[in-house]
């Protein structure tokens, strides 16, 4: 991994996560169930944390889900599944975390929205009565902004001062600057309630790319409080993906951030672990962390027009999915391995030395052979029918040798 700057923080505990100052930046996700459905809750909780959330916020927006949520973190316990709960508050929080102690005890972070903690109040009571039930419980807290639900009172005075002025910002900035005045007042009021400075975590979302870029920029300049970073609402498949990653890249490279969620809307029934996996993509794509091997495909062109390539792309990267969980366990450090499966000779070679392992098949009107790199060496060559289970052995043979217990051997140069 290149070292990589990172802006610098105090050290937030999430449970018995770590967030900000030299930790990793770490993955987090949300469900989509009913709180109050317990059994649900904690199978998606659980889906959630094998795909690799390293904490799950859950909604808390009624009397049941309060009820519910102490209920969903002890059979989790019962699974030995131990991963952080964080509570989504808004509007009721207060009344919430006061009815029902358990839930304030169980939770490991309260989210607040500060937008919406207040409407109608012309104090911030229901705001303090959050954190001092936070301080009681010594709970960390997200405060977390969204231009969708920003403090309507705050934006409209501040749009009033705008309009009053010689020359008046742009809409847009005026926004932008609403969002980090909330989450900056409110991280202050916090810490005069009672919370330390090292159990707040600010976020400023917006839906927009260019919009996120200068919010985060901007608010990390002005504190030095962790940052949970995110497009809020991204949207669906690859738009969801593209925007987040356009979105958070800028961010985490100039080293702001120190949790990120990727906000995917998933297909109707479809797998929520999606957004688990797309941040941990990003984190690895941009060499910050890495979570699992990288499979380097060639994109296939007009020389192979077979489906084979495809096929064996396929299968070696299904292998890797399905043999993770094992080798996480028994092979420390293998989310480290590097793999190529390209097209033909034409980059292939070159890109198989570049990896841990490579294949390079054979393309349209070439040889029927398929060299096997390994460590940037000719190991050998492929042939026949069953290319795809012998570069499957090669491949578990490297893994555990290389990152087994016992001493790195060399993979023998003949099969
Ligand atoms: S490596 Fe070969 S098959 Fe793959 S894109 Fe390049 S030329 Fe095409």
């Amino acid at each position: 991994m290149p070292e990589t700057f990172r802006r610098k923080t105090p050290t937030v505990l999430i449970g018995n996560v770590r967030i900000g100052s030299d930790a990793p930046v770490v993955v987090q996700s949300m469900t989509n169930t009913d709180t109050a459905d317990v059994a649900s809750t904690v199978e998606q909780v659980a889906a959630l944390h094998r795909a690799g959330s390293e904490i799950v916020r859950v909604t808390v927006n009624n009397d049941d889900a309060a009820k519910a949520v102490p209920h969903v973190v002890e059979a989790l316990a019962k699974r030995d599944i131990h991963v952080p709960i964080v509570g989504d508050f808004h509007y009721n929080g207060h009344q919430l975390l006061k009815k029902y102690p358990e839930c304030a005890r169980a939770l490991a972070k309260y989210r607040i929205n500060p937008g919406n903690c207040s409407i109608g109040r012309k104090d911030d009571e229901n705001f303090r009565t959050m954190i001092e039930c936070a301080v009681e419980n010594q709970k960390p807290v997200r405060i977390g902004v969204n231009w969708g639900s920003l403090d309507q009172a705050l934006l409209t005075r501040m749009m009033d001062e705008n309009a009053k002025l010689a020359q008046p910002r742009e809409a847009r900035d005026v926004m932008i600057e609403a969002m980090l005045v909330s989450a900056l007042d409110s991280a202050a009021a916090a810490e005069r309630y009672g919370l330390r400075h090292d159990q707040i975590i600010l976020s400023a979302k917006v839906s927009g790319v260019h919009d996120l870029i200068d919010v985060y920029r901007m608010l990390a300049a002005r504190c030095d409080y962790a940052l949970h970073l995110g497009l809020t609402e991204a949207g669906m498949g690859m738009k969801g993906i593209v925007a987040s990653t356009a979105g958070l890249t800028p961010l985490l490279l100039a080293g702001i951030g120190d949790t990120i969620r990727v906000s995917l809307t998933p297909k109707p029934n479809g797998d929520r672990t999606e957004e688990v996996l797309t941040a941990q993509q990003i984190l690895q794509s941009l060499g910050i962390r890495s979570f699992t091997p990288q499979v380097t495909a060639c994109p296939g062109c007009g020389r192979t027009t077979s489906t084979f390539f495809q096929e064996l792309a396929q299968q070696i990267q299904g292998h890797v999915r399905e043999s993770m969980p094992v080798w996480r366990e028994k092979y420390p450090g293998v989310e480290e391995l590097k793999l190529a499966v390209m097209g033909c000779v034409v980059n292939g070679p070159g890109e198989s030395k570049h990896a841990n392992i490579g294949i390079s098949l054979p393309g349209t009107f070439e040889d029927p052979v398929a060299p096997v790199y390994v460590d940037g060496r000719l190991l050998l060559t492929l042939r026949g029918d069953h290319i795809v289970q012998e570069f499957t052995k090669i491949l578990d043979e490297y893994v555990q040798t290389r990152y087994g217990a016992s001493q790195p051997q060399e993979l023998a140069s003949t099969r």
